[in-house]
């Protein structure tokens, strides 16, 4: 998806004729009419979707905004959510917005509101300005809001959801007819449920038409306070619609996934699964969870910019801006160590005011990341740093075991170590799992393979192709200063990350500091190299711009630890259902894209998170569960395509025959 810059709404209290209701000058309209905010949602949005009576005893309600904007509705709902004991067990709010409220905007705008706690959270969670689609959890992950920030016009082809009800609420079509544009209305049958409604305070005729058109039926009801008319639509058109590609079907009938693998990939699909209702047994071959790659003390999460805005740096942002979310508020326990208070990452030898310029050309506002002039920046470390950096504010660093224990110990979470998966079979419409004895060890609706590159060779009978995938491993080793040697070494207040990273280990941890990682491709020593902590303790002084002793490096004190971290050569993980056991065909056209290459049923992939686990992998989670549940999925169809493991067949197929 091509992003661009988001610009914030901008609103206007005093508009002549429309005194002291919010007015968006760019669009000459209201945000809401003189009758209420909350009266019209009411009235129009839930009223005109039969709720709350539709949504009760579903599992998942699914509701498609067009227009977020102040918000009103989706505070509307989620308190009407609150209120009736006969709620769903989840209620997902998807809404679109191309110029949302910067948080002090939001903030006035809902000074008096009726529903103060709901404002309070909805600010406490507002994302910074990102053309991502951002996920924000309320009522402990009960309610859900995916906020697409972008035009509608690219959004609505990127969104994978199925939508029970459609709330139409982009300002007048006289006044924003980019908003209500003819192909608005064949996105909407496209993510319709088979029993959709939709509702709108609009009876403009191309709006009804346009309804009719994408196989809604429309009537006029009486509007608030029985004053004008407003439309409301019921969708019987689920025959007429092109079933999903097979690549994008879910299994929403699945109640129990074994996951293979407990590191943070592994943690995080259990974590998500559970969360969406699933029963979930994670084997794992070590005696405990967070063995291998997951095992270092700790680990960082952070974004990135490119300045081609492209899938890596767009899945990155989005990944980091949802770990940011989710730990924020629980780390920095005894429990859970790690701090959500931002990062450095060197910015080379560019003066802060060019580092900035490539941020603003962008859009990318301070809250996603910022450019520091060196002064700023060691003022923030407490060290002399040589060079401008970028400041990443939520970014981070989290002990990888402990968040694996705290993603794992959940309710729905069995965890069952000394579990050497050796064979995946499917038996009587299920998953078993296997070792190398024929012991099964689970059974289960669906499989997810999270571990790394062993846990490859479990999908090799089901997709031959999966041996050739151009995956590589590549070593990694870390240096720990313990706190008797790190006395004369400079300890950032802040991580630094650049190439190598550099964090400051609480007393919890042992103290002293973690420097690393080397990255060697192919390399397959297991043993803790002198060397490698050489180049750790050169990038140390790189780094913080201070001398370090080499000879540190040969120190019987200072300890090493070595992992292998998984990475496709597109740098981009892989995520989703395995591809059928059909030779990928050059010039299959059918197949040129991943989401028509047709899938194993029920057996999922998680994993080549590279060096990036950290961050990509609460997002990637929620990302895989909902594609197996048929929730809304958090990530841009185009994004979906770039992770899913599908691309290596759809490359083949691009070829020419
Ligand atoms: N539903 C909102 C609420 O509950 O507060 C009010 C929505 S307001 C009437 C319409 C919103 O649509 C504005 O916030 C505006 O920025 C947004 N909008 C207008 N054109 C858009 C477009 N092309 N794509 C996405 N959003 C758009």
């Amino acid at each position: 998806m091509k992003t661009a810059p988001i610009v914030a709404g901008a609103l206007r209290l005093d508009q002549p004729g429309f005194e002291g209701l919010p007015y968006a000058p760019a669009f000459g309209d209201v945000y809401h009419p003189r009758a209420g905010a909350f009266a019209q949602a009411r009235h129009v949005f839930l009223a005109g979707n039969g709720l709350p009576q539709r949504w009760r005893g579903r599992r998942r309600f699914v509701v498609l905004e067009t227009g977020f904007g102040l918000g009103n509705n989706f505070l509307a709902t989620w308190q009407a959510w609150r209120d009736d004991p006969q709620r769903p067990a989840q209620l997902v709010f998807v809404s679109i917005e191309k110029h949302p409220l910067r948080a002090a905007d939001l903030a006035q705008v809902h000074a008096g509101s009726q529903t103060p706690e709901r404002v309070r959270d909805l600010l406490a969670a507002w994302p910074p300005l990102t053309p991502d689609l951002h996920t924000l959890e309320f009522d402990h992950g009960q309610v859900r809001l995916l906020l697409a920030f972008g035009d509608i016009a690219d959004w609505l082809p990127e969104l994978v959801a199925e939508v029970d009800a459609f709330y139409l609420d982009g300002f007048a079509p006289a006044k924003n007819a980019a908003m209500w544009d003819a192909r608005l209305y064949p996105a909407l049958s496209r993510l319709a449920a088979a029993d959709a409604t939709a509702a709108t305070w609009s009876v403009a005729r191309d709006v009804r038409d346009g309804l009719a058109s994408a196989g809604f039926t429309v009537e006029r009801q009486p509007g608030l306070g029985g004053k004008r008319e407003i439309s409301v639509a019921r969708f019987i058109g689920a025959h007429r619609r092109a079933a999903a590609p097979p690549g994008r079907r879910p299994a929403p009938r699945a109640r129990s996934a074994l996951v293979i693998g407990a590191g943070v990939a592994g943690a995080a699909a259990a974590d998500a699964l559970a969360r969406e209702g699933l029963t979930v047994t994670v084997l794992e071959r070590r005696s405990a969870p967070a063995q291998e790659t997951s095992s270092n003390r700790a680990g960082l999460f952070h974004g990135v910019l490119h300045p081609h805005d492209g899938a890596h740096a767009q899945l990155l942002r989005a990944a980091a801006l949802r770990t940011a979310q989710r730990l924020a508020g629980q780390l920095g326990t005894q429990a859970l160590p790690g701090a959500v208070a931002g990062l450095l990452r060197g910015g080379g030898d560019d003066p802060a005011e060019v580092l900035q310029a490539l941020a603003d050309r962008q859009g990318l506002p301070a809250g996603y990341v910022q450019a520091l002039p060196a002064d700023e920046a060691s003022r923030r470390v407490g060290l002399a740093l040589p060079r401008p950096q970028w400041f990443y504010p939520g970014g981070g660093w989290v002990s990888p075991p402990a968040l694996v224990r705290h993603l794992l110990d959940a309710p729905g979470i069995a965890l069952r170590p000394d579990s050497d998966v050796a064979r995946l079979v499917r038996e009587g419409g299920l998953w078993q799992a296997s070792d190398a004895q024929g012991r099964v060890l689970a059974v289960a609706d669906v499989a997810v393979v999270a571990g790394a590159l062993d846990g490859l060779a479990l999908l090799v009978p089901w997709h031959p192709e999966a041996a050739d995938w151009p995956l590589g491993q590549q070593r990694g080793q870390v240096s720990i200063v313990p706190p008797s040697l790190a006395s004369d070494l400079p300890k950032p207040a802040l991580p630094l990350a650049s190439g190598g990273y550099l964090i400051t280990l609480p007393d919890a941890l042992g103290g002293g500091l973690l420097c690393g990682a080397t990255s060697q491709r192919g390399d397959t020593d297991p043993a803790v190299r002198t060397d490698d902590h050489r180049r750790n303790l050169a990038r140390m002084a790189e780094l913080t711009g201070q001398p370090v002793d080499p000879l540190l490096a040969e120190h019987p004190a200072l300890e090493g630890k070595v992992g292998w971290r998984l990475a496709a050569d597109d740098r981009l993980p892989l995520v989703g259902p395995v591809p059928a056991d059909a030779p990928a065909r050059a010039g299959a056209r059918r197949q040129e894209q991943p989401r028509q290459v047709p899938r194993v049923e029920g057996l999922y992939l998680l994993t080549a998170l590279g060096s990036r686990g950290l961050t990509l992998a609460p997002l990637l989670g929620e990302v895989l569960a909902a594609w197996i549940c048929g929730a809304p999925v958090p990530l841009a169809a185009s994004l979906l395509d770039a992770i899913d493991p599908a691309r290596f067949v759809a490359r083949a197929a691009r070829k020419p025959a």
